[in-house]
């Protein structure tokens, strides 16, 4: 890709980009009565125009149906996930009966690791990444707890070698064939929240099947950022947020992965509810949980019907886009353009200060940079803020940008870089 750094060359990228009128969906906030650029969608994706009308529908429904809208209506509440399972298949690779939406992220994530973290007194340990999320890390030492075993002795966790940001994957693979004896569960992070690196994730889960264990991944940075294949790849089970890149409201649904090859096994544990029950008979309210066919038999609380129609408002758009295929093309573009122009600040003011620890290969990122600022990091972040550019700030000096191919343009970046060199001059060259 050969990139140039001019507001007129973003401009004609705009022109030619296919998807340029998606941005119209999604509402900006403002300051001082203009939008800001927003490159926070790794942390809680713009509202869908839409939004409000799906929530109107169901609001409309509850009042006109009331009790009745369980059954009646253009979307019977009792069967509206099932609109959702088919368009959150097509973001991460399943088949519409291996996902639902249910519930929030950890609660999913305790819920799943009650199925298929078993451990035994010669198998009970886990392999996770360094750094985790720290929900992510208080969810699986609470597990391991649960289950009568120490942390400490349970939860191996990889890190980066010294020196570096990120994982190899050489690493992980290492560590995860060195404990085969004892592993348990690998559960990583699709994309790690810090650095934005996206693991190599057939290649964790063929290692994890190969060492006997069973392997998961939370993919809160993941799902409606990069294309995934669940299914094919093998991957046991698995779940996301949609508030994120899926733009479905703060809180937002969370969605559920199992793989087909464990449905039969009734051995698996769950921590049942009545909306897990086979939905035939459900309201037959009889003794004795049986639980229904797919990733909906994980169900436990009736569905949330509000929830559900802020995700669904924005499902239709990525339906719209062609989902993840023309949305990941033109979302490494963008974000290989800010890279280029990151470099671009760093030869104008002629010092590295700006360091970008995300893997530059297209196979080990997403849409975010995380981007070390070397000198007056927090005094930067704060510029950006004032002068409209939101992005998001990680203690002790990283800033987080994520230009999102839904509603971010070549233009955003542009002026975005544009700005950021402007503001460096102003807060560094007077300390050189
Ligand atoms: C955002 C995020 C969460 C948040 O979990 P909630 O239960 O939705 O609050 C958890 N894990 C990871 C990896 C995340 O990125």
């Amino acid at each position: 890709m050969t990139f140039e750094n001019k507001l007129a060359f973003a401009q004609s990228q705009d022109q030619q980009d296919p998807l340029r009128h998606l941005r119209e969906e999604f509402l900006f906030p403002k300051q001082n009565g203009a939008p800001f650029i927003y490159l926070c969608g790794n942390s809680l994706g713009l509202q869908p125009r839409t939004a409000r009308n799906y929530v109107d529908q169901q609001l409309n429904n509850w009042e006109n149906l009331a009790v009745e809208g369980w059954f009646e209506g253009e979307t019977p509440w009792m069967y509206y996930h099932k609109e959702l399972k088919s368009l959150m298949a097509h973001i991460v690779g399943a088949h519409p009966q291996e996902v639902c939406p249910m519930n929030t992220l950890t609660v999913n994530l305790h819920l799943l690791m009650v199925s298929f973290y078993r451990p035994t007194p010669g198998r009970f340990k886990i392999i996770m990444e360094a750094g985790a999320f720290p929900s992510d890390q208080y969810a699986m030492e609470s597990q391991v707890r649960f289950h009568g075993y120490d942390p400490k002795d349970a939860i191996i966790e990889v890190a980066p070698r010294a020196g570096e940001a990120t994982l190899r994957t050489e690493d992980i693979l290492a560590v995860i064939a060195a404990n085969s004896e004892q592993l348990a569960l690998v559960l990583f992070g699709g994309i790690n929240y810090f650095t934005g690196q996206w693991f190599d994730m057939p290649a964790i889960t063929t290692a994890g099947h190969n060492a006997g264990a069973v392997v998961g991944f939370d993919l809160a940075h993941a799902a409606g950022n990069v294309p995934l294949q669940l299914h094919e790849w093998n991957i046991d089970f698995a779940c996301w947020c949609s508030y994120k890149y899926q733009n479905a409201g703060p809180g937002g649904i969370s969605g559920i992965f199992v793989h087909e090859k464990h449905f039969a096994d009734t051995s698996l544990n769950r921590f049942a509810g009545w909306w897990g029950y086979q939905e035939q008979q459900r309201f037959k309210m009889e003794k004795g949980f049986m639980a229904e066919a797919g990733a909906d038999g994980w169900q436990v609380s009736c569905t949330q019907v509000i929830p559900m129609a802020l995700y669904h408002a924005s499902l239709k758009i990525f339906e719209k886009a062609g989902f993840l295929g023309p949305l990941r093309e033109k979302s490494l573009r963008l974000t290989a353009y800010l890279r280029y122009l990151i470099g671009e600040i760093n030869s104008t003011l002629g010092f590295e200060q700006y360091k970008i620890i995300t893997p530059s290969a297209a196979t080990e990122s997403g849409a975010q940079l995380s981007i070390i600022a070397k000198y007056n990091a927090r005094e930067i972040f704060h510029a950006l803020v004032a002068n409209n550019i939101l992005g998001d700030w990680r203690e002790p000096d990283v800033i987080r940008l994520s230009p999102i191919p839904l509603y971010n343009s070549f233009e955003d970046v542009f002026l975005t870089a544009e700005r950021l060199l402007h503001i460096s001059k102003e807060l560094i060259t007077p300390k050189q």
